[in-house]
């Protein structure tokens, strides 16, 4: 297993924010991260590919782990269903489906997220959310055992779950809609869609805020708030999709904490709304 010590964080969050981490590991398999939380009980950062998350500027005297190689590679359709390892990235799995044939995960496609990840935010995309296909789910505890769940034994919202704490996810099993009508167009549909509406090339952690009600987007309100390309320091709205915040490189975590903050004051000034953060700032 990888591990490496007083590294950047900013290496592993897809907006490079943060400054080092004591011991960031590498968790591959069940061993690996059963022996990871026996012996470190501490200060413990458990995420995925980094892509809906920004790490603080000051160091971290604790241990970051980093789920993006944890069964990376583990899609097995069995009867009806995929089970799926929590590494496995979001494109990975929409891809593998498709290419097998099957429709209804082309909206996970370009969501750069780990499914464990995808799981925990509950990732959601063109009207779909991960949890609308999943039957049932592993987690594993503090002291490391293993738990099966079924869907109905936990509770989801929008960008939510409600998980049970001190439990990560590794390990999902999705249904699958076998159809004699598989649509070929909607993965590069989607895609297509992705490329023009939103910055996905920069260095960002998608949407900063979540959405107020299902006919309120937050880019709407920042952008008629004339805050469209507003930046402090090195940390800017994008033109291209105002809920969207870019790293032009030189960013640091507290600019990103200061312009939230400040969009959070205009729009509740000028339309009453408090957008709620979907980012997860930790550290
Ligand atoms: C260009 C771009 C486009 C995006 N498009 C979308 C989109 O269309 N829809 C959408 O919903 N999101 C989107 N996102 C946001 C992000 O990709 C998703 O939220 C994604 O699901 C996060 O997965 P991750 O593995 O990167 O999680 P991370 O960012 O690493 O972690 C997110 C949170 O989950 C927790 N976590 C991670 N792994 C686990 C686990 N195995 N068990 C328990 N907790 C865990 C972490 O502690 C953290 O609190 C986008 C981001 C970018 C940069």
């Amino acid at each position: 297993m990888k591990i490496l010590y007083n590294y950047p964080l900013s290496k592993y969050n897809t907006i490079h924010l943060g400054g080092n981490a004591k011991k960031i590991m590498f968790p591959e398999n069940i061993n690996d991260i059963q022996s990871i939380l026996k012996s470190n009980k501490k200060n413990l950062i458990i995420i995925g590919n980094g892509s809906n998350i920004a790490f603080k500027d000051n160091n971290y005297n604790g241990c970051v782990i980093i789920l993006k190689y944890f069964n990376r590679n583990k899609i097995i359709i069995e009867n009806n269903s995929v089970i799926v390892g929590a590494g496995v990235t979001c494109s990975k799995l929409a891809k593998f489906l498709f290419k097998n044939k099957v429709n209804g995960f082309e909206f996970l496609h370009g969501i750069p997220g780990t499914i464990g990840g995808s799981m925990f935010m509950n990732a959601g995309a063109f009207k779909n959310e991960i949890w609308d296909k999943i039957d049932e789910f592993k987690m594993i505890n503090k002291f490391g055992n293993i738990r099966l769940y079924k869907r109905n034994q936990i509770k989801i919202s929008y960008r939510k779950t409600f998980a049970p704490v001190n439990s990560y996810f590794v390990e999902a099993r999705f249904k699958l809609r076998l159809t004699n009508n598989f649509d070929k167009n909607l993965l590069s549909l989607y895609a297509h869609q992705r490329q023009t509406t939103q910055p996905v090339n920069q260095w960002s952690s998608g949407c900063i805020f979540k959405n107020p009600s299902s006919h309120m987007s937050a880019s709407n309100l920042i952008e008629k708030a004339g805050l469209k390309s507003f930046k402090i320091g090195g940390i800017y709205i994008s033109k291209k999709h105002s809920n969207y915040f870019i790293n032009d490189g030189t960013g640091k975590c507290s600019e990103l904490i200061a312009l939230i903050d400040l969009v959070k004051r205009k729009i509740k000034k000028e339309c009453g709304i408090n957008l709620e953060k979907e980012i997860r700032i930790i550290g």
